[in-house]
């Protein structure tokens, strides 16, 4: 049986993430010998919608951290069910996976070790082919590389600073190639850590790579991102900024749907009050892009904020929707948004993602693929993005490995495709 790639052994581990956590690796190897593996991220502004992530709760261990029982389970328990099965048909791996889990949040095996072994499938698949997974997952079409969208400045769960927004993003929708489009990022980068010494703040970074100084409010944040595109030499139709305020970090869970509280300046806003705010923003601002600017559960007020913002810019839901058809369905059917964040993490296989991107897609909202705040050299995201044709990308700043390696894969990915790549919104 040699020649089909036949599933043999399916191992686990536990390594660190780029926050110095816990998290699962898995190596899938079939029968001819082909391995691949994978490393799953993690969030800090998780979404109460997302699949179970698996932890050990041993407080003797990183703080109840560790992820050695889900890690086991690979081969304990994930091996035996999937092994004699084809890598190549995704399906009935993942299928096989959720119905050895068995739960609707994926809280049994949880979804940090069934992500690791269905993507370690796939990528043992790719390389059973000899071929680089953008295209044995998207076929000779998947030439499109993706805008990134770079997170420069840092605030909210994801750093220690007053700033209440969680990301300020720079995008460079003007460039013509991916790694013109890094190059104008990482240069407007630099000038902005310049910008930011020369007014006396700090240029210690959050957990995404970015800029995490104490400023005054949200304006100053982008005034001087503006201010860094003009000093690097660009202009503000080619470089454009996005946002993701991460709302629902701002209504706990167990609290009404009725009031914002924005935990580092102790302010309080109504749903109106935050829709207005938003919307003065994009009037003052060359902002494309707003993520998250309304709680999770307030699909009402979502539709709304669509109604008034959505003509003129992405409105983007990643705890609204958490990678999870049925979510994105209730928000098509609703009008609430225009653009899904995909994170594979928070479904918990690969068929369940390239689902709802394929849902997003044939309603005609945009999908953009995303990294989490705890992150790992996986570069699996930048390969998904190609594969599907989604616009955007998001992996932080251009700085720090775990971000910067995603940012360096899609640059191989176009030196690969050479004549043949597209970029952006370019033919
Ligand atoms: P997280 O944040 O990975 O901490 O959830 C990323 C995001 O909100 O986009
Ligand atoms: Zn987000």
């Amino acid at each position: 049986m040699a020649n089909i790639p036949q599933i043999l052994h399916c191992r686990g581990c536990e390594i660190l993430d780029s926050r110095g956590n816990p998290t699962v690796h898995a190596t899938v190897t079939l029968r001819d010998g082909t391995q691949g593996c994978a490393s799953v991220p993690s969030g800090a502004s998780t979404g109460i919608y997302e699949a179970h992530e698996r932890r050990d709760g041993d407080k003797k261990r990183y703080g109840g951290k560790g992820v050695l029982k889900a890690a086991a389970d690979i081969e304990r328990r994930i091996e035996p069910s999937l092994a004699g099965l084809r890598a190549d048909d995704q399906k009935a791996v993942d299928n096989a996976l959720c119905r050895l889990d068995g739960t609707h949040d994926k809280h049994d095996l949880g979804a940090n070790a069934m992500l690791a072994v269905s993507l370690a499938t796939a990528k043992a698949a790719a390389a059973y082919y000899r071929i680089p997974l953008y295209q044995y997952l998207g076929g000779k079409r998947a030439t499109r590389l993706p805008i990134p969208m770079m997170n420069v400045l840092n605030g909210g769960a994801h750093a220690s600073n007053n700033v209440e927004i969680q990301e300020f993003m720079i995008v460079p929708v003007g460039a013509e190639s991916f790694a013109e489009a890094l190059r104008m990022g990482a240069e407007i980068y630099h000038t902005l850590g310049r910008i930011l010494k020369k007014h006396g703040f700090s240029t210690a970074v959050g957990d995404e790579g970015g800029f995490a100084p104490n400023l005054h409010s949200d304006e100053e944040a982008m005034d001087l991102l503006c201010e860094a595109i003009r000093v690097a030499g660009y202009t503000t139709d080619q470089v454009k900024l996005a946002l993701d305020a991460a709302a629902s970090e701002w209504m706990p869970e167990d609290s009404d749907l009725g009031t914002y509280h924005l935990p580092k300046r102790n302010e309080k806003m109504s749903p109106e009050q935050l829709i207005s705010y938003w919307t003065s923003l994009a009037d003052r601002y060359p902002l494309l892009s707003l993520e998250d600017g309304l709680d999770q559960r307030d699909f009402d007020h979502w539709h709304t904020l669509t109604e008034r913002l959505g003509g003129r810019m992405m409105l983007v839901g990643d705890d609204l929707f958490v990678t999870n058809t049925e979510r994105l369905r209730e928000g098509i059917s609703r009008g609430a948004g225009n653009t899904i964040l995909i994170k594979p993490n928070q479904i918990g296989t690969l068929s369940e993602t390239l689902a709802v991107i394929e849902l997003a897609q044939s309603a005609g909202y945009g999908t953009i693929l995303s990294h989490r705040s705890g992150e790992t050299e996986d570069t699996t995201i930048a390969d998904l993005a190609v594969a599907t044709g989604s616009r955007f990308i998001k992996s932080g700043a251009p700085c720090r490995s775990e971000r910067v390696a995603k940012y360096n894969r899609l640059l191989a990915i176009e030196a690969e495709l050479g004549e043949n790549a597209l970029f952006g919104n370019h033919k």
